[in-house]
Protein backbone atom coordinates (compact mmCIF):
# COMPACT_ATOMS: atom_id res chain seq x y z
CA UNK A 1 0.00 0.00 0.00
CA UNK A 2 1.19 3.21 -0.82
CA UNK A 3 1.19 6.04 1.24
CA UNK A 4 1.32 9.55 0.23
CA UNK A 5 2.64 12.70 1.25
CA UNK A 6 0.36 15.23 3.39
CA UNK A 7 -1.97 17.77 1.85
CA UNK A 8 0.62 21.23 1.69
CA UNK A 9 3.77 19.33 2.47
CA UNK A 10 5.62 18.56 -0.54
CA UNK A 11 9.13 17.14 -1.38
CA UNK A 12 11.74 19.25 -3.18
CA UNK A 13 13.14 16.36 -5.80
CA UNK A 14 16.95 16.20 -7.04
CA UNK A 15 16.24 18.74 -9.88
CA UNK A 16 15.02 21.14 -7.87
CA UNK A 17 17.15 21.05 -5.09
CA UNK A 18 20.25 21.89 -6.92
CA UNK A 19 18.43 25.34 -7.92
CA UNK A 20 17.66 25.81 -3.95
CA UNK A 21 21.56 25.08 -3.10
CA UNK A 22 22.41 27.49 -5.56
CA UNK A 23 20.00 30.01 -4.06
CA UNK A 24 20.85 29.18 -0.64
CA UNK A 25 24.94 29.75 -1.93
CA UNK A 26 24.02 33.10 -3.95
CA UNK A 27 22.44 34.10 -0.39
CA UNK A 28 25.01 32.82 1.99
CA UNK A 29 27.76 35.01 -0.39
CA UNK A 30 25.88 38.02 -0.10
CA UNK A 31 24.94 37.88 3.44
CA UNK A 32 28.90 37.44 4.19
CA UNK A 33 29.26 41.04 2.43
CA UNK A 34 26.67 42.73 4.82
CA UNK A 35 28.42 40.95 7.51
CA UNK A 36 25.34 39.03 9.03
CA UNK A 37 25.94 35.68 10.96
CA UNK A 38 23.70 32.55 10.48
CA UNK A 39 21.26 31.87 13.61
CA UNK A 40 19.68 27.97 13.71
CA UNK A 41 16.73 28.24 16.40
CA UNK A 42 14.49 25.14 16.68
CA UNK A 43 11.45 24.48 14.77
CA UNK A 44 9.16 23.97 17.90
CA UNK A 45 8.68 26.63 20.23
CA UNK A 46 6.23 26.82 23.04
CA UNK A 47 2.82 28.24 21.90
CA UNK A 48 2.73 31.44 23.64
CA UNK A 49 5.49 33.18 22.17
CA UNK A 50 3.36 33.27 18.44
CA UNK A 51 0.25 34.31 20.54
CA UNK A 52 2.20 37.15 21.92
CA UNK A 53 4.36 38.38 19.21
CA UNK A 54 2.48 37.72 15.98
CA UNK A 55 -0.80 38.56 17.73
CA UNK A 56 -4.01 36.65 18.95
CA UNK A 57 -6.45 38.26 16.22
CA UNK A 58 -4.36 37.50 13.20
CA UNK A 59 -4.79 34.75 10.53
CA UNK A 60 -1.72 33.01 11.59
CA UNK A 61 -2.32 32.90 15.46
CA UNK A 62 -6.51 32.43 14.73
CA UNK A 63 -6.07 29.58 12.21
CA UNK A 64 -3.05 28.87 10.50
CA UNK A 65 -0.80 27.52 13.71
CA UNK A 66 0.24 23.37 14.15
CA UNK A 67 -0.33 23.79 17.55
CA UNK A 68 0.19 20.34 20.16
CA UNK A 69 0.63 19.39 23.80
CA UNK A 70 3.33 17.91 24.58
CA UNK A 71 3.15 14.51 26.55
CA UNK A 72 3.64 16.91 29.68
CA UNK A 73 1.13 18.81 28.25
CA UNK A 74 3.06 22.10 27.56
CA UNK A 75 1.50 23.38 24.61
CA UNK A 76 3.72 23.75 21.14
CA UNK A 77 3.94 25.10 17.99
CA UNK A 78 6.22 24.80 14.92
CA UNK A 79 7.05 27.92 13.93
CA UNK A 80 4.96 29.63 11.20
CA UNK A 81 7.84 32.36 10.91
CA UNK A 82 11.46 33.31 12.25
CA UNK A 83 11.33 36.81 13.92
CA UNK A 84 9.99 35.65 16.63
CA UNK A 85 12.15 32.61 17.40
CA UNK A 86 15.27 34.71 16.58
CA UNK A 87 14.44 37.30 18.66
CA UNK A 88 13.07 34.61 21.55
CA UNK A 89 16.65 33.61 21.13
CA UNK A 90 18.45 36.83 20.88
CA UNK A 91 16.85 37.52 24.55
CA UNK A 92 17.38 33.70 25.90
CA UNK A 93 20.80 34.48 25.68
CA UNK A 94 21.15 38.06 26.34
CA UNK A 95 22.93 38.91 22.54
CA UNK A 96 22.36 42.30 23.74
CA UNK A 97 25.12 42.54 26.50
CA UNK A 98 27.63 40.45 24.15
CA UNK A 99 27.13 42.79 21.07
CA UNK A 100 25.51 46.29 20.61
CA UNK A 101 23.97 45.25 17.45
CA UNK A 102 23.04 41.50 15.91
CA UNK A 103 23.21 40.75 12.29
CA UNK A 104 21.61 37.79 11.79
CA UNK A 105 20.40 35.55 9.12
CA UNK A 106 18.37 32.38 8.97
CA UNK A 107 16.99 29.37 6.33
CA UNK A 108 14.59 26.76 7.35
CA UNK A 109 11.19 25.22 6.83
CA UNK A 110 8.35 27.31 8.41
CA UNK A 111 4.10 25.74 9.30
CA UNK A 112 1.10 27.39 8.23
CA UNK A 113 -2.05 25.36 8.22
CA UNK A 114 -2.94 27.60 4.44
CA UNK A 115 -5.15 26.35 1.97
CA UNK A 116 -2.76 24.94 -0.54
CA UNK A 117 -2.32 26.47 -3.92
CA UNK A 118 0.23 26.93 -6.27
CA UNK A 119 2.92 29.06 -3.88
CA UNK A 120 1.66 28.03 -1.37
CA UNK A 121 2.08 25.12 0.83
CA UNK A 122 1.69 24.10 4.70
CA UNK A 123 5.25 23.94 4.81
CA UNK A 124 7.49 26.18 3.35
CA UNK A 125 10.95 27.36 3.73
CA UNK A 126 12.04 31.17 4.46
CA UNK A 127 15.79 32.72 4.23
CA UNK A 128 15.58 36.02 6.64
CA UNK A 129 17.47 38.49 8.24
CA UNK A 130 17.32 40.18 11.24
CA UNK A 131 18.97 43.79 12.63
CA UNK A 132 19.04 43.95 16.41
CA UNK A 133 19.64 47.30 18.16
CA UNK A 134 19.68 49.70 15.76
CA UNK A 135 16.50 51.82 15.32
CA UNK A 136 18.03 54.31 12.75
CA UNK A 137 16.84 55.01 9.31
CA UNK A 138 20.24 53.86 7.90
CA UNK A 139 19.31 50.27 9.43
CA UNK A 140 16.31 50.33 7.68
CA UNK A 141 18.12 51.42 4.13
CA UNK A 142 20.79 48.81 4.87
CA UNK A 143 18.21 46.07 5.14
CA UNK A 144 16.37 47.05 2.26
CA UNK A 145 19.90 47.47 0.30
CA UNK A 146 20.36 44.03 1.03
CA UNK A 147 17.14 42.53 -0.05
CA UNK A 148 17.65 44.49 -3.48
CA UNK A 149 20.76 42.97 -3.71
CA UNK A 150 19.81 39.67 -3.01
CA UNK A 151 17.37 39.85 -5.42
CA UNK A 152 19.85 40.54 -8.22
CA UNK A 153 22.02 37.65 -6.86
CA UNK A 154 19.11 35.41 -7.65
CA UNK A 155 18.26 36.79 -11.18
CA UNK A 156 15.05 37.98 -9.97
CA UNK A 157 13.62 39.73 -12.60
CA UNK A 158 10.84 42.45 -12.60
CA UNK A 159 10.15 42.54 -8.93
CA UNK A 160 8.86 45.32 -7.02
CA UNK A 161 9.24 45.72 -3.53
CA UNK A 162 6.34 48.32 -2.34
CA UNK A 163 7.04 50.25 1.23
CA UNK A 164 4.69 52.05 3.68
CA UNK A 165 5.59 53.46 7.23
CA UNK A 166 3.05 51.87 10.19
CA UNK A 167 3.75 54.29 12.22
CA UNK A 168 4.28 53.73 15.94
CA UNK A 169 3.21 53.32 19.71
CA UNK A 170 2.63 57.39 20.03
CA UNK A 171 0.77 58.06 16.46
CA UNK A 172 -1.11 54.42 15.67
CA UNK A 173 -3.38 55.05 18.56
CA UNK A 174 -5.38 58.08 16.30
CA UNK A 175 -4.83 56.22 13.01
CA UNK A 176 -6.33 53.04 15.00
CA UNK A 177 -9.30 55.57 15.82
CA UNK A 178 -10.02 56.80 12.41
CA UNK A 179 -10.00 53.18 11.09
CA UNK A 180 -12.39 51.90 13.69
CA UNK A 181 -14.85 54.96 12.37
CA UNK A 182 -14.00 54.05 9.09
CA UNK A 183 -14.85 50.42 9.71
CA UNK A 184 -18.59 50.83 11.27
CA UNK A 185 -19.32 52.96 8.69
CA UNK A 186 -18.67 49.92 6.16
CA UNK A 187 -20.14 47.80 8.79
CA UNK A 188 -22.85 45.92 6.05
CA UNK A 189 -20.16 45.46 3.54
CA UNK A 190 -17.26 43.56 5.65
CA UNK A 191 -17.09 40.09 5.65
CA UNK A 192 -17.52 38.44 9.30
CA UNK A 193 -13.93 38.47 9.96
CA UNK A 194 -13.56 42.07 9.26
CA UNK A 195 -16.48 42.95 11.76
CA UNK A 196 -15.36 40.83 14.62
CA UNK A 197 -11.79 42.44 14.03
CA UNK A 198 -12.75 46.41 13.98
CA UNK A 199 -12.49 46.67 17.52
CA UNK A 200 -9.90 44.50 18.39
CA UNK A 201 -7.44 44.99 15.58
CA UNK A 202 -8.53 47.37 13.41
CA UNK A 203 -5.70 47.21 10.99
CA UNK A 204 -6.10 44.13 9.71
CA UNK A 205 -9.20 45.79 7.73
CA UNK A 206 -6.69 46.74 5.07
CA UNK A 207 -5.31 43.22 5.04
CA UNK A 208 -8.07 41.19 4.33
CA UNK A 209 -7.92 38.70 1.26
CA UNK A 210 -11.56 39.12 0.54
CA UNK A 211 -12.52 40.64 -2.78
CA UNK A 212 -15.20 43.01 -1.69
CA UNK A 213 -13.01 44.08 1.64
CA UNK A 214 -10.01 44.69 -0.65
CA UNK A 215 -12.48 46.95 -3.21
CA UNK A 216 -13.41 48.94 0.02
CA UNK A 217 -9.56 49.61 1.05
CA UNK A 218 -9.04 52.61 -1.03
CA UNK A 219 -11.29 54.76 0.45
CA UNK A 220 -10.23 53.89 3.91
CA UNK A 221 -8.13 56.80 6.15
CA UNK A 222 -4.58 56.08 5.32
CA UNK A 223 -1.33 56.08 8.22
CA UNK A 224 0.49 58.28 6.08
CA UNK A 225 -2.13 61.47 6.82
CA UNK A 226 -1.44 60.58 10.67
CA UNK A 227 2.92 60.20 11.01
CA UNK A 228 3.89 61.75 14.26
CA UNK A 229 6.96 64.22 13.37
CA UNK A 230 9.79 61.37 14.17
CA UNK A 231 7.91 58.81 12.35
CA UNK A 232 7.10 61.14 9.42
CA UNK A 233 11.46 62.17 9.48
CA UNK A 234 12.41 58.80 10.06
CA UNK A 235 10.55 57.59 6.74
CA UNK A 236 11.17 59.98 4.88
CA UNK A 237 15.62 59.71 5.98
CA UNK A 238 15.02 56.12 4.78
CA UNK A 239 13.68 56.98 1.45
CA UNK A 240 16.02 59.38 0.88
CA UNK A 241 19.01 56.97 1.71
CA UNK A 242 17.82 54.73 -1.04
CA UNK A 243 16.86 57.62 -3.46
CA UNK A 244 20.81 58.66 -3.33
CA UNK A 245 21.68 54.57 -4.36
CA UNK A 246 19.02 55.37 -7.21
CA UNK A 247 16.42 53.58 -5.73
CA UNK A 248 13.12 53.84 -5.39
CA UNK A 249 10.66 51.24 -3.69
CA UNK A 250 6.62 51.57 -4.61
CA UNK A 251 4.90 53.82 -1.86
CA UNK A 252 2.10 51.60 -0.66
CA UNK A 253 -0.17 53.24 1.84
CA UNK A 254 -2.47 50.26 2.78
CA UNK A 255 0.47 47.84 3.00
CA UNK A 256 0.21 46.50 6.66
CA UNK A 257 1.84 42.82 6.51
CA UNK A 258 -0.03 40.46 8.36
CA UNK A 259 1.89 40.29 11.84
CA UNK A 260 1.18 42.51 14.37
CA UNK A 261 4.48 43.25 15.56
CA UNK A 262 5.42 45.52 12.81
CA UNK A 263 6.00 49.22 13.45
CA UNK A 264 7.16 52.07 11.25
CA UNK A 265 8.66 50.56 7.99
CA UNK A 266 7.25 47.66 6.33
CA UNK A 267 7.72 46.54 2.87
CA UNK A 268 6.73 43.78 0.80
CA UNK A 269 7.93 42.18 -2.66
CA UNK A 270 6.20 41.08 -5.46
CA UNK A 271 7.05 39.10 -8.44
CA UNK A 272 5.31 38.50 -11.38
CA UNK A 273 4.34 35.30 -12.93
CA UNK A 274 2.93 33.89 -9.56
CA UNK A 275 -0.78 34.40 -9.65
CA UNK A 276 -2.66 35.36 -6.81
CA UNK A 277 0.47 34.30 -4.34
CA UNK A 278 2.25 37.13 -6.05
CA UNK A 279 4.76 38.08 -2.82
CA UNK A 280 8.04 36.68 -2.93
CA UNK A 281 8.64 37.93 0.87
CA UNK A 282 8.09 40.73 3.48
CA UNK A 283 9.42 42.37 6.23
CA UNK A 284 9.65 45.41 8.65
CA UNK A 285 11.09 47.25 12.21
CA UNK A 286 9.75 45.74 15.41
CA UNK A 287 11.21 48.18 17.59
CA UNK A 288 8.63 47.18 20.71
CA UNK A 289 8.83 42.86 20.15
CA UNK A 290 12.03 42.27 22.31
CA UNK A 291 10.83 44.15 24.76
CA UNK A 292 7.39 42.41 24.61
CA UNK A 293 8.90 38.74 24.98
CA UNK A 294 11.16 39.54 28.47
CA UNK A 295 14.37 41.34 26.83
CA UNK A 296 15.04 44.84 27.05
CA UNK A 297 14.40 47.76 24.57
CA UNK A 298 16.07 47.08 21.74
CA UNK A 299 15.07 48.02 18.26
CA UNK A 300 14.52 45.38 15.55
CA UNK A 301 14.31 44.90 11.31
CA UNK A 302 14.15 42.08 9.57
CA UNK A 303 12.48 40.86 6.19
CA UNK A 304 12.28 37.14 5.12
CA UNK A 305 11.66 35.53 0.91
CA UNK A 306 9.88 32.25 0.39
CA UNK A 307 12.30 29.56 -1.28
CA UNK A 308 9.33 28.12 -2.96
CA UNK A 309 7.86 31.36 -4.70
CA UNK A 310 11.48 32.30 -5.70
CA UNK A 311 12.14 28.70 -6.67
CA UNK A 312 8.75 29.11 -9.50
CA UNK A 313 9.75 32.57 -10.39
CA UNK A 314 13.26 30.97 -11.47
CA UNK A 315 11.43 27.62 -12.93
CA UNK A 316 11.65 28.80 -16.62
CA UNK A 317 15.34 29.41 -16.61
CA UNK A 318 17.37 25.58 -16.47
CA UNK A 319 18.57 24.31 -13.36
CA UNK A 320 22.60 24.61 -12.61
CA UNK A 321 23.66 21.60 -14.32
CA UNK A 322 24.30 18.69 -12.20
CA UNK A 323 26.14 16.05 -14.91
CA UNK A 324 29.45 13.71 -13.25
CA UNK A 325 32.51 14.81 -14.81
CA UNK A 326 32.66 11.65 -16.20
CA UNK A 327 31.09 7.55 -16.28
CA UNK A 328 33.49 4.63 -15.59
CA UNK A 329 32.07 1.42 -17.51
CA UNK A 330 33.86 -1.51 -16.12
CA UNK A 331 33.08 -5.00 -18.15
CA UNK A 332 33.15 -7.72 -15.58
CA UNK A 333 33.86 -8.54 -11.79
CA UNK A 334 37.57 -8.05 -12.20
CA UNK A 335 37.25 -4.35 -13.63
CA UNK A 336 34.44 -3.73 -11.58
CA UNK A 337 36.74 -3.90 -8.59
CA UNK A 338 39.23 -1.99 -9.82
CA UNK A 339 36.72 0.84 -11.15
CA UNK A 340 36.10 0.91 -7.83
CA UNK A 341 39.14 1.93 -6.35
CA UNK A 342 39.58 4.06 -9.38
CA UNK A 343 36.47 6.49 -8.57
CA UNK A 344 37.60 6.44 -5.19
CA UNK A 345 41.07 7.54 -5.62
CA UNK A 346 39.75 10.67 -8.08
CA UNK A 347 36.77 11.61 -5.99
CA UNK A 348 39.27 12.10 -3.09
CA UNK A 349 41.07 14.48 -5.45
CA UNK A 350 37.40 16.14 -6.20
CA UNK A 351 35.85 14.78 -9.45
CA UNK A 352 32.70 14.20 -9.14
CA UNK A 353 32.54 10.92 -10.86
CA UNK A 354 29.87 7.98 -11.57
CA UNK A 355 30.60 4.34 -11.66
CA UNK A 356 28.55 1.88 -13.61
CA UNK A 357 27.88 -1.99 -12.76
CA UNK A 358 30.41 -4.51 -13.86
CA UNK A 359 27.29 -6.47 -14.33
CA UNK A 360 25.70 -5.23 -17.55
CA UNK A 361 26.33 -5.00 -21.00
CA UNK A 362 28.65 -1.80 -22.42
CA UNK A 363 25.58 -0.94 -24.43
CA UNK A 364 23.62 -0.58 -21.42
CA UNK A 365 25.92 1.00 -19.18
CA UNK A 366 26.58 3.62 -22.52
CA UNK A 367 22.45 4.09 -22.22
CA UNK A 368 22.64 5.15 -18.48
CA UNK A 369 25.47 7.40 -18.93
CA UNK A 370 23.99 9.43 -21.55
CA UNK A 371 21.57 9.83 -19.72
CA UNK A 372 23.20 10.97 -16.71
CA UNK A 373 24.28 13.33 -19.47
CA UNK A 374 28.21 12.67 -18.80
CA UNK A 375 30.29 14.13 -21.48
CA UNK A 376 33.27 11.49 -21.15
CA UNK A 377 33.01 7.08 -20.10
CA UNK A 378 35.76 5.82 -19.25
CA UNK A 379 35.95 1.99 -20.65
CA UNK A 380 37.61 -0.49 -18.49
CA UNK A 381 37.37 -3.77 -20.44
CA UNK A 382 39.72 -7.36 -20.40
CA UNK A 383 42.04 -5.70 -22.46
CA UNK A 384 42.26 -2.32 -21.11
CA UNK A 385 42.40 -4.14 -17.82
CA UNK A 386 45.73 -5.76 -19.73
CA UNK A 387 47.03 -2.96 -21.24
CA UNK A 388 46.75 -0.96 -18.06
CA UNK A 389 45.44 1.94 -19.80
CA UNK A 390 41.43 2.79 -20.81
CA UNK A 391 39.45 3.59 -23.62
CA UNK A 392 37.95 7.38 -23.42
CA UNK A 393 34.37 7.54 -24.98
CA UNK A 394 33.16 11.39 -25.97
CA UNK A 395 29.97 11.27 -25.65
CA UNK A 396 29.62 14.52 -27.83
CA UNK A 397 32.19 13.58 -30.73
CA UNK A 398 30.96 10.06 -30.73
CA UNK A 399 34.80 9.27 -30.36
CA UNK A 400 36.17 6.09 -28.74
CA UNK A 401 39.91 6.91 -28.25
CA UNK A 402 42.12 3.36 -27.11
CA UNK A 403 44.84 3.58 -24.91
CA UNK A 404 43.70 7.22 -24.35
CA UNK A 405 44.83 7.46 -20.82
CA UNK A 406 46.34 5.09 -18.15
CA UNK A 407 44.36 3.29 -15.18
CA UNK A 408 46.44 5.09 -12.40
CA UNK A 409 46.66 8.54 -13.93
CA UNK A 410 46.30 11.57 -11.57
CA UNK A 411 42.90 13.12 -11.57
CA UNK A 412 45.39 16.12 -13.61
CA UNK A 413 46.54 13.95 -15.81
CA UNK A 414 43.56 12.08 -16.64
CA UNK A 415 41.63 15.66 -17.23
CA UNK A 416 44.23 16.70 -19.30
CA UNK A 417 43.77 13.70 -21.59
CA UNK A 418 40.09 13.88 -22.05
CA UNK A 419 40.38 17.53 -23.22
CA UNK A 420 43.42 16.97 -25.29
CA UNK A 421 43.07 13.59 -26.97
CA UNK A 422 46.23 12.05 -27.25
CA UNK A 423 44.68 9.04 -28.32
CA UNK A 424 46.58 5.63 -29.69
CA UNK A 425 43.74 4.79 -32.03
CA UNK A 426 40.44 6.67 -32.58
CA UNK A 427 37.20 5.24 -34.01
CA UNK A 428 34.15 7.07 -34.60
CA UNK A 429 31.23 5.52 -33.53
CA UNK A 430 27.76 4.99 -34.86
P1 LIG B 1 5.19 36.53 5.53
O1 LIG B 1 5.94 36.22 6.77
O2 LIG B 1 3.79 36.04 5.56
O3 LIG B 1 5.32 37.92 5.05
O4 LIG B 1 5.90 35.65 4.41
C1 LIG B 1 7.11 36.01 3.81
C2 LIG B 1 7.26 35.20 2.55
O5 LIG B 1 7.24 33.81 2.85
C3 LIG B 1 6.13 35.38 1.56
O6 LIG B 1 6.33 36.51 0.76
C4 LIG B 1 6.21 34.10 0.76
O7 LIG B 1 7.22 34.16 -0.20
C5 LIG B 1 6.60 33.09 1.82
N1 LIG B 1 5.39 32.40 2.31
C6 LIG B 1 4.56 32.78 3.29
N2 LIG B 1 3.58 31.89 3.46
C7 LIG B 1 3.78 30.92 2.56
C8 LIG B 1 3.11 29.69 2.24
N3 LIG B 1 2.02 29.29 2.90
N4 LIG B 1 3.60 28.94 1.22
C9 LIG B 1 4.70 29.33 0.54
N5 LIG B 1 5.38 30.46 0.82
C10 LIG B 1 4.94 31.25 1.82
Amino acid sequence: MKIPSVKGFHDVLPDETVRWASLEASAREVFARYNFREIRPPIVERTDLFRRSIGETTDIVEKEMYTFEDRDGTPLTLRPEGTASVVRAYVEHAMHAKEPVSKLFYLGPMFRRERPQRGRLRQFSQIGVEVLGRDDAAADAEVLLLLYDLLSAFAIEGAEVQINSLGCRRCRPAYREALVAWGRSKLDQLCDDCRRRIEQNPMRLLDCKQPGCIALRDGAPRMIDHYDEECRAHFERVRELLEAQGIRPHLQPYMVRGLDYYCRTAFEVLAPGLGAQNAIGGGGRYDGLVRDLGGPDVAGIGFALGMERLAIVLAERPAPAAAPEFVIAPLGSAAETRAVGMARRWRHAGARVEVESGGRSLKSQMRHADKLGARYVLILGEEEMAEGALTVRDMQARLDRRGAVEIDASIDELRAALVSGGASSVERQA
